[in-house]
């Protein structure tokens, strides 16, 4: 049995493709027919997964996002600035989203305490360069739930992602969830600084 056509996300639903080690970014533009918000990614993106939580930015009809991290100093708003605005200023993520089509075009942590503060939250389906890293993992899975996914098809669901290679999981990968975790230790002092 096979899960083929259980839809996830348009970049992973014919087969994950590959990053390029040698990319070094891109730029990203927005879906506005005109005065499309771009901004230049000036690196390539690191722990790109697809996401099926309730805050990431989906395109019409995905059940998931597909979102990478890269370094803050990176990210660069190009154009149309001015159409960019946050869309929850209490969410630990600012995610900035064109006003004109909605699209998120970045998330930026402000709290340096923050566990991932340095990195921002970025889309590479929004870029039509080829070579960004590949997703690697499937992270928040049952919340896909919340966004009105029958409890029923999740078996599907997480059959079809390990189908494409993309482990999924109910929080995020372990690496990140250890990487938060030490952050925590750290701060706490249960591990040394
Ligand atoms: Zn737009
Ligand atoms: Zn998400």
């Amino acid at each position: 049995m096979t899960y083929e056509n259980v839809k996830i996300h348009p970049q992973v639903d014919g087969g994950v493709k590959k990053g390029s080690a040698s990319f070094g970014g891109g730029t990203l533009s927005c879906n506005c027919a005109s005065d499309k918000v771009t901004v230049k990614v000036g690196a390539q993106t690191a722990h790109n997964h697809v996401c099926g939580c309730t805050k990431c930015w989906k395109p019409d009809g995905a059940v998931f996002s597909q979102v990478a991290v890269v370094g803050r100093d990176a990210i660069s708003v190009t154009a149309n600035a001015g159409k960019l605005k946050i869309v929850n200023e209490a969410a630990p993520i600012q995610r900035y989203a064109c006003t004109g089509c909605g699209t998120h075009m970045y998330g930026r942590i402000e709290n340096k305490e923050h566990p991932f503060y340095g990195l921002d939250f970025v889309h590479t389906e929004l870029s039509s360069e080829q070579g960004w890293s590949e997703p690697q993992f499937a992270a928040f899975v049952s919340s896909v739930i919340e966004s009105g996914v029958d409890p029923s098809r999740m078996e599907g669901i997480r059959g079809r992602l390990k189908e494409l290679g993309l482990e999924p999981y109910d929080a995020l990968s372990p690496p990140l969830m250890d990487a938060i975790a030490t952050h925590v230790a750290k701060k706490s002092g249960a591990l040394p600084a």
